[in-house]
């Protein structure tokens, strides 16, 4: 039984999930999987590595507990993520591809692809920082996966190393679409929008009162942030609580450690820039190619579109 008052509102989204399951492993119902360990966790949601018990091959399973999201009236974001991740699923390497969507009772359920690495937080946490030859392979990953997000008409808005994850080749896959803006024309001009995402990654201008706007240049921001973090080994704007990291951003308060390399230092300062507008990549004043095009890339040849080949710097 759903729990009461929760039915309609759960059944629609139920109903949305329907023809999300991939053919022909038909996962529809948990009683299919056994679950092993968990994997992480956030406010509303586990994940968990489990076992598809027919084909015997792992996956992460995302479990949203339907009464939390109602608690804490999440519901919206669930279904953001969902259709998002039906939208991006196979498109691009860079992003986990989820293989099926169900429900039960108490729960959704997401079947995503396993990244046995875990995520690029934790692979800094191991080792305190990255080099800067690390540091670059990973960025140019992610730069050619945020691109085809907002090229697919979508805004990530909480990227952070949390939500990188690793895959058996050690290769980024974005995840955790929660927070996902979809732009029902494809444009990602800045618009007003509630604040989303975590506190050290979030952008100056989702935290001004009286423009409070997102655009994909919010997602460029984080990319610098996340390079920031990987060199340095702690995020630029870490503060004792969120309001302090709030202050801090919208006073580009930050500064390098010493070592940190020129050629990283460049990129961040142009992708870490207060005034949306002025972030290196976003148009009219710069373009996704002269992001790309950064001398932190020079020597690193990877796609410009899943077409071309498969994501991965050379
Ligand atoms: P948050 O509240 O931090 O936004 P969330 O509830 O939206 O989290 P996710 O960010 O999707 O959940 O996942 C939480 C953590 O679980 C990740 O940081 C990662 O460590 C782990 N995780 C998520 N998906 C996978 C996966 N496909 N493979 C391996 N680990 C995963």
């Amino acid at each position: 039984q759903t729990p009461s008052g929760t039915a309609p509102v759960i059944a629609a989204n139920g109903s949305a999930l329907q023809g999300v399951t991939s053919k022909p492993s038909k996962m529809t119902h948990p009683s299919q999987f056994t679950f092993e360990k968990e994997l992480g966790s956030g406010s509303w949601s586990t994940v968990m590595e489990a076992t598809h018990v027919a084909t015997g091959k792992p996956y992460a399973v995302k479990i949203l507990s339907k009464a939390q999201l109602i608690k804490l009236k999440k519901v919206k974001y669930a279904t953001a993520e969902k259709d998002a991740l039906v939208k991006l699923s196979g498109t691009h390497p860079g992003i986990v591809r989820m293989h099926a969507a169900f429900q039960d009772d108490t729960s959704l359920y997401f079947v995503l692809d396993l990244a046995p690495h875990g995520d690029l937080a934790d692979l800094v946490k191991k080792h305190g920082s990255l080099s800067l030859r690390c540091a670059r392979w990973y960025t140019a990953q992610i730069v050619d996966a945020v691109l085809w997000v907002h090229r697919m008409g979508m805004v990530h808005r909480d990227l952070k190393p949390e939500n990188m994850l690793l895959d058996s080749e050690l290769r980024i896959k974005l995840t955790d679409f929660g927070s996902v803006y979809v732009s029902p024309d494809g444009d990602l001009s800045p618009r007003a929008s509630t604040f989303v995402g975590s506190a050290a990654y979030v952008s100056p201008e989702l935290l001004n009162r009286a423009s409070k706007t997102t655009s994909s240049s919010s997602d460029i921001w984080a990319i610098g942030c996340s390079t920031y973090f990987m060199i340095a080994g702690t995020p630029a704007f870490a503060a004792i609580n969120d309001y302090q990291s709030f202050r801090k951003i919208e006073a580009l308060d930050y500064t390098f450690p010493e070592g940190f390399y020129d050629i990283a230092k460049d990129f961040v300062q142009k992708l870490v820039v207060l005034d949306p507008a002025d972030r290196l990549g976003v148009e009219p004043k710069s373009s996704p190619s002269e992001l790309r095009g950064h001398q932190l890339f020079t020597g690193l040849a990877y796609s410009t579109t899943p077409e071309e080949s498969d994501g991965t710097p050379v």
